[in-house]
């Protein structure tokens, strides 16, 4: 089969490229090269089944040419990481809606199925430990620019579910969690690439706030495979899924493991929100997901604890020099 994957020279997106392409399939990629980079799909460079248009989710008419030659769409172009989102809110705003829109109403006209990548950033302030698919999103004011990216992907769903169920779409909303791996790019603010990184320079972790803050960190090629059998799944349309792991760690607790895991000298060092995102910043202090419905439905299963997850990404931060990381997240 042939797969559109917009964002696929994204962190997540490269991955789930060659996950295709190693499964038979074909791929075409639509990416702008904004925080993605051609570099991340150089493994598949001599490969006669993918193809890479250079471009816009935004271009309509560039998505309905992508659109129409393939037999299913993943979405995950988006503006991603918390600096991005802080430093360009107007701009991630505008990609992370109007693009959804593009793609959602090309996906209709060719009548072609599509997954559509949201975050577990929508449930925001809900801190409900296994945190269900109905669970209520809690955002803060709009006023603060760090709810602008749940705020626009709760849209991009609810744009889904309204298509599905007034144009027949198949569809099917898959929200990640922490989604982590090799290759994810330091620089537009997640933590375990910085972490990383840093250890690995013997340089201090930067635990923002006071590290109590709770996440649940899933390895990429545990994500990667869920999300092709979501799209595969006719009974999954018109659905969403939390996809993610429920091991939980506080940031803090992840630097020590970093550190211990890169056999690091650093230390660690806490620094205020505000330094980094400005006054006002208010972070999400718990975020732990039930993966219960995507269990039953695929069954899906996490294989990769965290400290697998933080060796890998360690193994190859020390092979690989710094510009090949793969972008996005
Ligand atoms: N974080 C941190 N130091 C960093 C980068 C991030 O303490 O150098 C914290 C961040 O404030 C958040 C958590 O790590 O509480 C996860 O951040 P990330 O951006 O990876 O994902 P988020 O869960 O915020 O979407």
């Amino acid at each position: 089969m042939r797969f559109l994957v917009t964002g696929g020279a994204g962190f997540i997106g490269s991955h789930l490229t060659e996950y295709l392409l190693r499964i038979g399939n074909e791929v075409l990629v639509l990416d702008d090269l904004s925080t993605g980079a051609q570099r991340n799909l150089e493994f598949a460079s001599e490969e006669p089944g993918l193809q890479i248009a250079e471009g816009s989710v935004l271009d309509s008419e560039l998505v309905n040419r992508c659109a129409s030659g393939v037999d299913g769409i993943f979405h995950l172009a988006a503006a991603v990481g918390t600096f991005t989102i802080s430093q360009k809110t107007l701009e991630s705003l505008q990609t992370n809606i109007h693009g959804t829109e593009t793609v959602l109403d090309a996906a209709c006209r060719h009548q072609r199925p599509v997954l559509v990548a949201s975050t577990s950033e929508v449930y925001g302030r809900n801190t409900k430990i296994g945190l269900t698919e109905d669970d209520d999103l809690v955002l803060g004011t709009p006023l603060h620019s760090r709810w602008s990216y749940a705020e626009a992907k709760a849209l991009d769903e609810t744009l889904a579910y309204a298509h599905a169920a007034e144009h027949g779409l198949r569809a099917v909303i898959a929200r990640l969690f922490n989604t982590v791996g090799p290759g994810q790019n330091s620089r537009y603010g997640m933590v375990i690439p910085r972490f990383v990184e840093q250890a690995l320079a013997g340089e201090a972790l930067t635990v923002f706030g006071d590290g109590q803050q709770i996440r649940c960190f899933c390895h990429v090629h545990d994500v990667v495979p869920a999300l092709v059998a979501l799209l595969r799944d006719g009974r999954a349309y018109g659905q969403v899924f939390n996809v993610g792991s429920s091991e939980q760690v506080t940031i803090e607790e992840l630097a020590r493991r970093v550190i211990a895991i890169t056999g690091s000298s650093s230390d660690i060092t806490h620094v205020p929100y505000e330094d980094v995102f400005g006054p006002g910043y208010q972070d999400t202090l718990r975020r732990v997901p039930d993966c219960g419905k995507v269990r039953a439905q695929i069954g899906f299963s996490p294989e990769r604890n965290l400290d697998q997850i933080i060796e890998s990404v360690a193994a190859q931060a020390r092979a690989a020099p710094k510009p090949a990381l793969k972008s996005g997240g």
